[in-house]
Order: C-alpha cells, then sequence, then structure tokens
C-alpha cells in the first residue's frame, strides 16, 4: 500500500509498504484522514527529532517511519483478543502509544509512560491507506461524526487538557498566546467550556481575524495586551508558543492566583521572575499530549453540538502524492497561511 515515508531531514518519499496485519490486541484501520502536525513539519526540516534512530523500547522500530498520526478512519480487521471494536466502526486514535505496566499507566496516567512511544514517529503511521494501532489508543467516533473532524481530535484535545490542566472555571478571563493549529483549539475550547472574555495574542492578521470570528479578543503587539489588561488581569494564560518574551508575557498577565500553562515545546531555555510567582501565588502548570478517555469525549461533544467550529480549522485538503509539495513544504514556507492540513487517503 501507499504511504508517505520519512527517510531524513528533507526526504520524505511516497513508497510503498506491505499491507500491515494487526498483531493481537492491535486493530487495522483504513485511514480516511490524516493531518500534518507542526511535529511532522519540524522533523521533515531538520529531523530526526523524536524519530528513532535506533530501535525504539517500546516499538522496535527505527527511521525509516511511515508518518501521521491525527488521523481517523474505518476498522478492517480486529486482532487477536481485542474487545469492543468490530470491522466497519469509524475510529480516531491518540496517538500516545504506552507500556500498560509502568506505574504511570497503572494510575491511568498513559501520557507520562516511562517508555512512550509515538505514532508516525516510533511507530508506522497514518500517511498510509492502512494503520494498526493497539486498541488501547483507539477510540470509537459516533457513528454520524465526520472522519474528518475525527481527525482533528488528536491536536485539539491538546488545548482540552492545556485547559483542564489549567483548571479554567466559568467566567474567568483566559490569555492564550500564538494562534497555530494548537492556539486556535485552545481558544474555541476555552470559550466553549465558559470562558468569560478570551484574548488572542497572534501577529498574523488572518489568525487574528480567524480568533475574533471565534469569539475571542484579538490583539497583536505584547504591549497592547499588557494595556489591554493592565487593570483586570488575566486568571489563566496559555503559551502556545514557548519562547523566553512569551513565557515571560504569560506570566506578567496573570493576576494574583493566576495559572500560566505551558503548552507549546520551547527550543530554548526561559527566565522567570520566582519573586513574582511566590509574592502573588502564581503557578505555572505543565501539559503535555491528552488522555483519550477522558478529553475525547468532551470534544467529540462540543463539535457535535456546534460549540467547536471543527471545518474552520482545516485550510487546505490534499491527496497523499501531493504530501510533499502541497504538504509539508506549504507548511514550511508558507506556515502563516495554515492552519490544518488534511491528508485524504485510501482513494
Ligand atoms: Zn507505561
Amino acid at each position: 500500500v501507499k504511504a508517505a515515508i520519512w527517510h531524513g531531514p528533507m526526504d520524505i518519499r511516497i513508497g510503498d509498504v506491505p499491507e500491515p496485519s494487526p498483531a493481537p490486541g492491535e486493530v487495522k484501520i483504513r485511514v480516511a484522514w490524516c493531518g500534518m502536525s507542526g511535529t511532522d513539519v519540524h522533523e521533515y526540516e531538520s529531523g530526526p527529532i523524536l524519530i528513532p534512530t535506533e530501535p525504539h523500547p517500546l516499538t522496535g522500530q527505527s527511521a525509516p517511519v511511515v508518518m501521521g498520526h491525527e488521523f481517523a478512519g474505518v476498522v478492517a480487521e480486529v486482532g487477536a483478543g481485542v474487545t469492543g471494536f468490530a470491522v466497519g466502526d469509524p475510529v480516531t486514535a491518540n496517538s500516545l502509544i504506552h507500556c500498560g505496566i509502568c506505574r504511570f499507566c497503572v494510575r491511568g496516567q498513559q501520557n507520562r509512560c516511562s517508555s512512550l512511544a509515538i505514532l508516525g514517529l516510533s511507530a508506522d503511521g497514518a500517511f498510509a491507506d492502512y494503520v494498526c494501532v493497539p486498541a488501547t489508543i483507539a477510540y470509537k467516533l459516533p457513528e454520524d461524526f465526520p472522519l474528518e473532524w475525527g481527525a482533528l481530535l488528536e491536536p485539539m484535545s491538546t488545548g482540552v487538557r492545556a485547559l483542564r490542566r489549567g483548571r479554567l472555571a466559568a467566567g474567568e478571563r483566559v490569555v492564550v498566546i500564538g494562534g497555530g493549529p494548537i492556539g486556535m483549539g485552545v481558544v474555541q475550547a476555552a470559550l466553549a467550556l465558559g470562558a468569560a472574555d478570551v484574548i488572542l495574542v497572534e501577529p498574523v492578521e488572518q489568525r487574528r481575524a480567524l480568533g475574533q470570528r471565534f469569539g475571542a479578543r484579538a490583539l497583536d503587539a505584547a504591549d497592547d495586551v499588557r494595556a489591554a489588561l493592565a487593570d483586570t488581569p488575566a486568571d489563566l494564560t496559555l503559551d502556545c508558543v514557548a519562547l523566553p518574551s512569551t513565557l515571560r508575557l504569560a506570566i506578567d498577565l496573570l493576576g494574583p492566583g493566576g495559572r500560566t500553562v505551558l503548552v507549546g515545546v520551547a527550543i530554548e531555555p526561559g527566565q522567570i521572575d520566582v519573586t513574582d510567582i511566590m509574592l502573588h501565588e502564581k503557578e505555572l502548570i505543565g501539559t503535555a499530549g491528552r488522555l483519550h478517555r477522558e478529553d475525547f469525549p468532551a470534544l467529540v461533544a462540543l463539535i457535535g453540538r456546534g460549540a467547536i467550529d471543527a471545518a474552520a480549522m482545516v485550510t487546505r485538503h490534499i491527496a497523499l502524492d501531493d504530501v510533499v509539495a502541497l504538504g509539508f513544504e506549504a507548511m514550511r514556507t508558507d506556515r502563516e497561511r495554515h492552519l490544518k492540513i488534511l491528508v485524504e487517503l485510501g482513494r
């Protein structure tokens, strides 16, 4: 079957791979849609970052690897010992493959697993007509839920979890720094979950306009945000950019007792004013990935009742053959124009 395979930096090829067969405990899924993530683009530009060059301890896989971890499709085959899934079921999956036996997995904190692997990076992923995943990470979608939206649950649930980690309460004032695909999901989810006021900080005008369409106030420069919040500080800020300057802004904008959630992946260390955090009882909170059993149902419900506009998150649909030219290259050279590019499989 056809697949997009990572061979090295700037070297992703469409090639043929054997049609996978589900191992015991796995489900085989005929992929309908698979989204492209910022992580995928980083691996394309300057990988391997998360792609293993030695066999991964949990999956045994290393490069070259089939990419793609934000997908939905239909169950095509069920491996031995799998219960709860049947051929024909519409499904998506959490990309976080976990061991199931470490003390974090046993506690139900699978995103903190000691030997975490990620689909499409440390295991063959879903830029392919078929993918096999452990049934423990597969998630059944409602029958009437569009598969195209199912492919958005993995990235958008990162934002839902970030808001849960930040203990968002109804009526709070929220600042989201960065209007990329994750940040825009956080904006929508924060409003849907009852935030009274959401402010998006984003330099790109098109993205500010989209944030406003979702119901946020949108501001460009950090100085404007500081001025706007001088008398009415934020209860919760989410840094979806993770530059030293955005971390500082996120903490500065908080009032006493406020919480900052670190959502973006930082590539350089930040500096924080520890006295400000101590004196004003501010909190810094990390968030990573998602727990599909907790975060997917909330998101499915919000999208299902129209509180979150999933369709507005997608900026382009492409075929697998065009994944490099119209996908990876577009995200690399024209990132500001795109939120989510979806690849159609199985055609
Ligand atoms: Zn584990």
